[in-house]
């Protein structure tokens, strides 16, 4: 269809030409349950009134100044997001976080080395790729950015890989595109501690799991850790193009003037939006999630995972993932449930992957995992009679 675009991505047939609350129409006027977010970006749906007050308010006013001006705005976002003895610094993406991460721990610590873990994902441009444990996403693109080293998730084994000569560990609470791997608490627990034993910085990256996605404000709050640099971006500026790195007030020395910039970053447009997600990100707003997801969880536990196309389901708040046997490719569910009106994301290892808006009433929650249930049925029904 498209014509003057790079092929960079494979893409589905239709376009999404509109979007209310949480459901999309596309060019055909088909609609849709949407249980994607954007890829976990627009977690409060698509007809926000406070976002879209906030953003047409801020448009009517300066939509941009440059850094070389102070921002309140800025200031009142960075309030908002950093946890208690926290800085911000403001950015456009994910992998713009990561990397304002990567240079402040290098910077911070005078020291070379990070560890990373395999499966893990950090983005797309050199530093964040080179942290990104996946062969298939580096290759072609080599040499890498040097003395990056990789350990396997979850393994007791990489607690051994963290030494006083590392300048950072980074890692996701739960890995988002190597397929919805949760964290073991002990295990993160362990990282943590060896991490501030060694004196080596603790990157989060919580581009995917954070802002509400996992009924925390960030995820790692539910593993009672405590990071040195946190990483956001997908979800904050709810559709907005907008990331953010949040780093301890001791790394400040670190990132003084002239050590890292950008020029877009902080955008007033973008940060209003970010200030509207926000002040609805409230404890009463957190529990909601935590709600749906009890609910969520229970009717997947029920009716999706005795499939027998289904090995195991794992994840946390609205971030969830079915895993699907070798009997059934995740694209081709995919496919099926777009034709019965419900849009899904896929993750690694034949994973099919659901990140709905925060908003989506419970009742639309628990349709789509009908949906979901209906379709897995059938294709056990087709793999079964296939065996006949
Ligand atoms: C999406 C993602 C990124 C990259 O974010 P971009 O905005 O696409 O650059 C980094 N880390 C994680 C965990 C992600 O899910």
């Amino acid at each position: 269809m498209m014509k003057h675009i790079f092929p960079t991505y494979a893409q589905y047939p239709m376009e999404i030409v509109s979007g209310h609350d949480w459901h999309l129409v596309d060019n055909q006027q088909k609609s849709y349950l949407d249980f994607t977010s954007g890829i976990g970006v627009c977690s409060f749906g698509y007809s926000n009134d406070k976002i879209e007050h906030s953003v047409l308010n801020q448009l009517g006013k300066i939509w941009h100044t440059s850094n070389l001006y102070p921002s309140q705005l800025q200031d009142d976002v960075a309030n908002a997001l950093c946890p208690e003895g926290m800085l911000a610094f403001f950015c456009n993406s994910g992998t713009e976080a990561n990397e304002a991460a990567f240079k402040l721990a290098r910077k911070a610590t005078g020291k070379g080395k990070v560890l990373a873990f395999n499966n893990g994902f950090h983005g797309r441009t050199y530093g964040s790729m080179s942290l990104t444990g996946n062969p298939d996403i580096q290759a072609g693109f080599k040499p890498l950015v040097p003395e990056v080293q990789f350990a396997d998730y979850n393994d007791p084994d990489a607690l051994s890989a963290i030494t006083d000569d590392l300048a950072a560990v980074i890692l996701e609470v739960i890995q988002g595109e190597g397929g919805v791997v949760d964290g073991n608490g002990d295990w993160l627990k362990q990282v943590a501690a060896k991490c501030h034993e060694q004196g080596v910085l603790l990157i989060i990256d919580e581009v995917q799991t954070g802002i509400g996605r996992t009924g925390k404000k960030f995820a790692f709050q539910n593993f009672d850790l405590d990071p040195d640099i946190i990483t956001c971006a997908k979800a904050l500026g709810n559709g907005l193009p907008i990331g953010a790195m949040l780093g301890k007030k001791s790394l400040a020395s670190a990132f003084g003037p002239g050590s890292h910039g950008t020029t877009f970053g902080g955008n007033k447009i973008a940060l209003s939006s970010a200030k509207a997600v926000l002040e609805q990100l409230t404890p009463d707003f957190l529990k909601g999630v935590q709600k749906k997801s009890k609910a969520v969880f229970d009717a997947l536990g029920k009716k999706v995972l005795p499939l027998s196309a289904v090995d195991s389901i794992s994840g946390l708040g609205l971030m969830i993932g079915i895993h699907l046997n070798d009997s059934v490719k995740v694209a081709d569910v995919i496919s099926h449930l777009q034709q019965n009106g419900l849009l899904t994301l896929s993750a690694k290892h034949n994973t099919l992957r659901l990140l709905p808006p925060l908003v989506m009433s419970e009742a639309d929650l628990l349709k789509g995992i009908d949906l979901i249930t209906d379709t897995l049925a059938n294709v056990d029904a087709t793999v079964e009679s296939s065996l006949i």
